[in-house]
């Protein structure tokens, strides 16, 4: 049985974001981690966990903040569910758990998204009298919906999702929907009838309009899908890939790899600059939007295939192909070594890495550093404002032969087991300590993923001889358990 989480009034106007949580929403939605900061706090928080990250390996640029650092997701989706009560709510999922926390305006998220999604939520049953899904039960018809908007074209998409294979008075819905919404240009039915925590299904049917909308980023223009990757902040998304490029120093004579290039399109703004781009990509739907984007924007000196980027590497590697760049995106896992031992066979001049996880990424940048590679530039972005995720654009370049660094390495910091690289020590301390004003210590985490089977490095368990260790107290247990399934690791 789903337990709802009350219905509490939000403001229309988002509130300026400082100390003294102004969102009623803050602790339930567990979304934004660091509300309870003002924004040049929350940039200095970012700053530092940089540092104490990356700054090891070189000195860190001043972190590129927004200006205005509020209503920049593009993209935005919502659980429906229906309260004891009888009524229909939509919103998030309170953390580590499928209970609905309702959302009708959020401060991060699209304006038009959030009323898109209230408006379908008034019409569904009293209108129509259509139910939401229910997940226990598997009855029902609305599941999720999802919108996505470009913010330069003010295309909009939105994506139905329901449980049922049926869609009772499908026209007269859409029909009401474009009349609410004629902002709207199409809309997607969608059906995920599975056990499963994946908002999208495989089948999906346009109802009205072209099935995808376009957004423009760099002076490109973008093809987006309901299924396709594309990055939630386009404002700071520009500063990124305008960085990520000045570091390049393309002249117009290099071959570039775009390494985890999603829809093609950092590999597509380089390629102005570079003789020719090779994309790769894992996902066969981004790699189809991105041979539609290079076309989108007569772009013919790149190509693209879809394959694991460790396994083209080394061939790459094995074909001795000649390589000048490799920009690599991956995601929050960072690299693998399949891939990163053929970067140092190809030997590129330059290695532009982008993480969204500076943690797995210094592990990789450890590698590189040791096997030919100096950092060069550091630059922290921030692209997720209210949350404690930063993102790092890393230059590396070929270190002549006969030079070679040292790097002081704390080990018990790159902790790099799969499950482990889904949140550092850090965010678990600030998650559990936002949420249940608790403090842990890394060891206590660490009790707690040996417990939960994570494999767990010896030394934090170990005290020292002839001393005892405390033992993580209950209470602080669950805490850091309840971050744990928040982070997805158990
Ligand atoms: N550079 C893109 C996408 C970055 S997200 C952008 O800025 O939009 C990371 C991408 O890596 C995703 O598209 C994901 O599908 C892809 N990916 C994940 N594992 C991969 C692998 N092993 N090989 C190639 N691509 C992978």
């Amino acid at each position: 049985m789903n337990n709802y989480g009350k219905r509490k009034p939000r403001p229309s106007q988002p509130k300026k974001v400082g100390k003294g949580n102004s969102c009623p929403l803050y602790k339930k939605c567990g979304g934004c981690q660091l509300q309870n900061m003002t924004y040049p706090e929350q940039l200095s928080f970012k700053q530092a966990k940089t540092i104490r990250l990356l700054g090891r390996f070189g000195h860190v640029e001043e972190i590129i903040g927004m200006e205005k650092p509020y209503r920049y997701r593009n993209k935005v989706q919502a659980a429906f569910g229906t309260t004891r009560g009888g009524k229909i709510i939509s919103g998030v999922y309170q953390s580590s758990s499928h209970n609905i926390v309702l959302v009708d305006d959020c401060m991060l998220e699209d304006e038009t998204a959030d009323k898109i999604i209230t408006d379908i939520r008034k019409i569904l049953l009293p209108r129509f009298k259509l139910a939401a899904y229910n997940e226990d039960t598997g009855k029902g018809f609305l599941r999720h919906v999802l919108v996505k908007r470009g913010f330069a074209t003010n295309e909009v998409m939105t994506v139905l999702v329901t449980g049922t294979r049926i869609f009772p008075k499908k026209d007269e819905f859409v029909t009401e929907l474009k009349k609410l919404h004629p902002e709207i240009t199409t809309i997607i039915w969608n059906i995920n009838g599975g056990k499963t925590s994946l908002v999208l299904g495989d089948r999906e049917e346009v109802l009205y309009g072209s099935g995808y909308i376009e957004d423009i980023l760099c002076e490109k223009r973008f093809r987006i899908s309901a299924k396709s990757f594309y990055q939630i902040n386009p404002v700071q998304t520009e500063k990124l890939y305008r960085a990520a490029i000045d570091f390049a120093e393309l002249t117009g004579n290099e071959t570039v790899l775009d390494a985890y290039c999603g829809t093609g399109t950092i590999g597509i703004v380089a390629a102005d600059k570079a003789k020719q781009v090779i994309g790769v990509e894992l996902n066969k739907d981004a790699v189809k939007d991105a041979i539609n984007n290079a076309r989108l924007n007569n772009t013919d000196n790149i190509r693209f295939f879809c394959a694991d980027a460790g396994k083209f590497m080394v061939g790459m590697a094995e074909d001795k192909e000649k390589v000048d760049l490799v920009i690599m995106d991956p995601p929050r896992a960072g690299s693998d070594l399949n891939f990163l031992r053929s970067v140092t066979t190809l030997k590129p001049q330059k290695v532009v890495y982008i993480s969204c996880n500076p943690e797995t990424q210094a592990r990789d940048l450890t590698f590189l550093c040791k096997n030919g590679y100096k950092v060069m530039k550091i630059q922290p972005v921030d692209m997720f404002p209210h949350t404690s995720h930063v993102e790092t654009v890393v230059l590396l370049s070929q270190r002549r032969p006969d030079t070679h660094i040292d790097i002081k390495l704390d080990l018990s910091e790159l902790d790099v087991t799969a499950a482990e690289t889904k949140a550092t020590y850090q965010e678990i301390k600030d998650y559990v300590f936002e949420k249940f004003a608790l403090k842990v210590s890394s060891l206590y985490i660490s009790q707690v993923k040996t417990k939960c089977g994570i494999i767990e490095r010896e030394n934090y368990n170990k005290g020292k001889e002839g001393h005892r260790v405390p033992k993580c107290p209950k209470e602080k247990e669950e805490a850091i358990m309840d971050a744990l399934k928040h982070f997805n690791m158990i």
